[in-house]
């Protein structure tokens, strides 16, 4: 198995939308981006697909407000640095259906990978259920409404492979799923996603401010529960949203 993480640009927000500060005028850089897998059994697969190219008209005047796009770097693009188009993606696992990581499956229109993308039930629902219901924030219906689009949802921790297990957490959203990956050349990884934004949030025990997370027992129980893997596994953590850890293992060489 070969992992490269992909820097796919960045939404320059302010620091409290990620860690609870009081101060809300501190910016900060959060990346956007989105883990490529080339498995021997499994095929070539797509962690998240990073923000829409229609950013800026399909996203709402709140979200662009909030999280503004301050770099915009497509999957397709990612892809093609690794000699890859969209057509060589065989499964594509999205973390879960907010804009900036559901938003380039638009370039997948017509390929396979649109007609296998794995997601965790309660998040399609919610999703479904909060855009339908005039609440989408950082859902937006047609980013993941896509013409051919086939989702495969699981209900429970499954694993695609012995070295690729999916795990799903109830913070953020109602179903985020993270990845335990395990690697010969640096161990085991779990890769959080938007439950924990940072390696801050993470050591400082930091809920996200602002209205992301409806309450903080969310946060704190999802927590506990990657404290617990990261010991089970002995494992490395990848936040979603850190800035110094993506830019860094999206430039390291990949890993196997
Ligand atoms: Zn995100």
């Amino acid at each position: 198995m070969k992992i490269n993480v992909l820097y796919l640009g960045r939404l320059d927000c302010k620091k409290f939308h990620l860690i609870e500060c009081r101060d809300e005028q501190t910016d900060i850089l959060s990346p956007v981006s989105a883990i490529l897998i080339q498995h021997p059994d499994l095929g070539n697969i797509l962690y998240d697909t990073g923000n829409s190219p229609l950013y800026h008209k399909a996203y709402s005047e709140e979200m662009l407000r909030t999280y503004p796009v301050g770099e915009f770097i497509s999957i397709e693009s990612a892809l093609s640095e690794y000699g890859l188009s969209v057509d060589d993606i065989d499964m594509i696992i999205l973390s879960h259906l907010h804009f900036d990581h559901a938003g380039g499956l638009c370039y997948f229109k017509g390929t396979k990978a649109i007609k296998n993308i794995i997601v965790s039930e309660t998040e399609l629902k919610n999703a479904y259920w909060k855009v339908m219901t005039n609440q989408g924030g950082a859902y937006i219906k047609e980013l993941f409404d896509i013409k051919g689009a086939v989702y495969k949802t699981i209900a429970q921790d499954t694993d695609l492979a012995p070295d690729l297990q999916l795990f799903i957490q109830n913070s953020h959203t109602p179903g985020v799923l993270g990845l335990v990956l395990s690697t010969q050349t640096k161990g085991n990884i779990i890769v959080t996603s938007d439950t924990v934004y940072t390696r801050e949030n993470f050591n400082s025990e930091l809920p996200p401010g602002g209205k992301i997370n409806k309450t903080k027992k969310e946060f704190y129980d999802n927590l506990k529960l990657i404290q617990e893997k990261s010991k089970t596994y002995n494992a490395e953590l990848l936040f979603g949203h850190d800035y110094e850890q993506i830019v860094e293992w999206a430039g390291a060489k990949e890993i196997f």
